[in-house]
């Protein structure tokens, strides 16, 4: 029977629409909108395409944008000083910093150096080590395991005693989602390009997420029947027949792994539009810390 599908982009809708009511009745109550500053270092016409889509999604929810688009030759010093005002602005609750860094620049330096209240990517190292241990909170969840997360909550999957398989162990996907996953209480395996017998390992998965970034990896015969599978993954394949010449598929053979999951998510329309509104709400949730 073929998988129910997760439809990111009307989930991510209704959360936008929420964080519109509340960003309203902010604004009513308190006089104030959340702030989120965006700060953009050289010319990647990717990274200047995902920080275009951050802004114009804070506009429609009624976030303030402040946007700093540096030269790629900033300094690391003058990338610190541009985030320590930041830092210093009470009109500014979240600060992102959009990765990658150019080469010169140390990030782990930067990450750093956001304040820890504003860290609405939720990279700051404090953020992640609360992350990484039991009974502590940090303030903010990287927003695309949260996006992951929510997911499976909007679509009523119990994570709780599952077993998840995580592929993929980046410090922006891999890690933090099997942390997550752990903190639900889920048996978690985290699989990466050394894994012996992948898809076996795979198999064993109820509930699946893949951040690999190879193009159709996962097969049919990967997923065990009934699994639930989310796919973060973003490739871009060759196709002559669409108008840019290519199009972008996800890290699981949609087509063929739909027909024994139990529910899946397209690529594009599935995590993509939950990261940028698990962004908004994390910018929206320190912004009513702030208040309180
Ligand atoms: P990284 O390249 O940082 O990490 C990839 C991970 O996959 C690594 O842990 C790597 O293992 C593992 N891996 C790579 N090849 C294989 C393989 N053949 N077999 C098993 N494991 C493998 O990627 P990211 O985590 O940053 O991103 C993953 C995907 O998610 C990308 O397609 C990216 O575009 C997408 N993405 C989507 C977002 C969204 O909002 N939808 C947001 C962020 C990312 P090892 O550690 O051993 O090298």
């Amino acid at each position: 029977m073929p998988a129910k599908l997760i439809d990111g982009k009307a989930i991510a809708a209704t959360i936008r629409s929420e964080i519109k009511t509340e960003v309203d009745a902010m604004r009513a109550a308190h006089h104030r909108v959340p702030g989120l500053a965006t700060v953009l270092v050289g010319a990647r016409k990717d990274s200047q395409t995902y920080v275009r889509m951050k802004k114009k999604a804070c506009a429609e929810v009624g976030i303030t944008s402040f946007g700093h688009d540096l030269p790629a030759d900033t300094s690391q010093e003058a990338l610190l000083a541009v985030v320590r005002d930041l830092n210093a602005n009470p009109e500014v609750d979240g600060i992102l910093v959009q990765l990658p860094l150019p080469d010169h620049i140390d990030d782990e330096e930067i990450l750093g150096a956001v304040s820890l209240e504003k860290d609405v990517d939720g990279f700051h190292p404090l953020n992640i080590g609360r992350l990484s241990m039991k009974r502590r909170d940090p303030l903010f969840v990287p927003c695309t395991p949260k996006g992951c997360i929510e997911l499976l909550d909007r679509m009523a999957v119990e994570i709780q005693g599952k077993r998840a398989v995580v592929l993929g162990r980046s410090n922006i996907v891999g890690l933090p989602v099997a942390m997550l996953l752990l903190h639900r209480n889920a048996t978690v395996t985290i699989c990466h390009s050394r894994t012996r017998d992948l898809p076996e390992v795979v198999r064993s998965a109820e509930i699946l997420i893949a951040a690999v970034g190879r193009a159709e990896m996962v097969k049919q015969d990967w997923v065990q029947p009934g699994a639930v599978v989310i796919d973060v993954g973003v490739n871009a394949v060759d196709d002559p027949a669409s108008e840019k010449g290519y199009r972008l598929v996800g890290d699981v053979a949609f087509d063929e792994v739909k027909e024994v999951a139990s529910a899946i998510t397209p690529v594009p329309g599935g995590v993509g539009p939950m990261t940028i509104a698990m962004l908004l709400r994390n910018t929206l949730d320190s912004a009513q810390r702030r208040l309180t």
